[in-house]
C-alpha cells in the first residue's frame, strides 16, 4: 500500500507530498471529506512516509523498513488512531492524547495521533485538544478526520492545514471494484459505482451485500409485471439513485 494505491485524491496527496518535500510538515490538519474517501488511508500513508526510514525520490514510503513494517502491523508505538467510544470522543481520551505527547517518539521521527470521526468530540475534549493544538510539541502531528467540519471547534479550525477530499467519479470506483474483486461482472460494477454517489467505502459494502442484487432482481421482476417495456427498469434506478442520495443525507 502506497499514496499511488490511493484511489481519486490526487489532490490531497499532492499537499501532502509537497509539504514533505519542502520540509513543512504541519503540526495539525484537517482531512475533511464524505465518508469513504479515502481520508483514513491517505493519514495512514502519510504517517508511513513521515516515519519511513527509506523513503522513495517520490516521496513514498518504502513499504519495507521497520517502521513502515509495525504501521501495516497496526503496532507502531508512535502511531495512535482515536476513535470514537459510544457515539462520541469523550474528553479522556483527549486527556491521554495531552499526557502521552509530552513524551518523545519512542522510535522513528515524528508522533501521530490520528482523530477519527473527529466531529463527534464533545465540547469538553475538543477545549482539551485546543490546548494541545495550540502548543503542540515539534515532534508532533494530529490529525482530525471528519465528514463535516462544521462541528469542529472555529478555533481549532483556525490553526489546522485543511485538506479536502473530494467524491471519487463513479468511473474510477467501477475499475476500482473490477480490479480488486474477482469475477465481479462489469454490470453489476457499473450500478454499484452509480450507487456508491463517490463513496468507496459504500461501493465496497454493496459489492459485499449479495442479497442486495437478489432484492434488486425481484423488485425489477415485480415492476415489470406492473410496468411493461422498459420503463421498470427505469423507475427502479430513479428510486435507487434518490434512496442512495437520503442515505448520503442521513
Ligand atoms: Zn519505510
Amino acid at each position: 500500500m502506497s499514496f499511488k494505491d490511493i484511489v481519486g485524491q490526487e489532490r490531497a496527496i499532492k499537499i501532502l507530498t509537497k509539504s514533505l518535500k519542502e520540509n513543512k510538515v504541519s503540526s495539525s490538519y484537517i482531512f475533511v471529506g464524505s465518508e469513504g474517501t479515502g481520508k483514513k488511508l491517505t493519514a495512514i500513508e502519510f504517517t508511513k512516509a513521515v516515519n519511513c526510514l527509506n523513503l522513495n525520490r517520490n516521496l513514498e514510503a518504502c513499504d519495507n523498513c521497520h517502521s513502515c513494517n509495525e504501521i501495516n502491523k497496526q503496532c507502531c508505538p508512535d502511531l495512535k488512531i482515536v476513535e470514537t467510544t459510544k457515539g462520541s470522543i469523550k474528553i479522556e481520551q483527549i486527556r491521554e492524547i495531552r499526557k502521552e505527547i509530552e513524551l518523545k517518539p519512542f522510535r522513528y521521527k515524528k508522533k501521530v495521533y490520528i482523530i477519527d470521526k473527529a466531529e463527534k468530540m464533545t465540547l469538553e475534549a475538543s477545549n482539551c485538544l485546543l490546548k494541545t493544538i495550540e502548543e503542540p510539541p515539534y515532534y508532533a502531528i494530529i490529525i482530525l478526520i471528519c465528514s463535516k467540519i462544521d462541528p469542529i471547534l472555529p478555533t481549532i479550525i483556525s490553526r489546522c492545514q485543511i485538506v479536502n477530499f473530494g467524491l471519487i467519479t463513479s468511473l474510477k470506483i467501477k475499475e476500482l471494484l473490477l480490479s480488486k474483486i474477482d469475477n465481479l461482472e462489469k454490470d453489476k460494477a457499473k450500478i454499484i459505482s452509480k450507487l456508491a454517489q463517490g463513496s468507496i467505502g459504500k461501493a465496497f459494502k454493496l459489492s459485499a451485500d449479495k442479497e442486495y442484487f437478489i432484492r434488486r432482481e425481484k423488485m425489477l421482476d415485480y415492476l415489470s409485471i406492473i410496468l411493461p417495456g422498459k420503463y421498470g427498469e427505469d423507475i427502479f434506478t430513479k428510486v435507487e439513485k434518490i434512496m442512495s442520495e437520503i442515505d448520503r443525507i442521513e
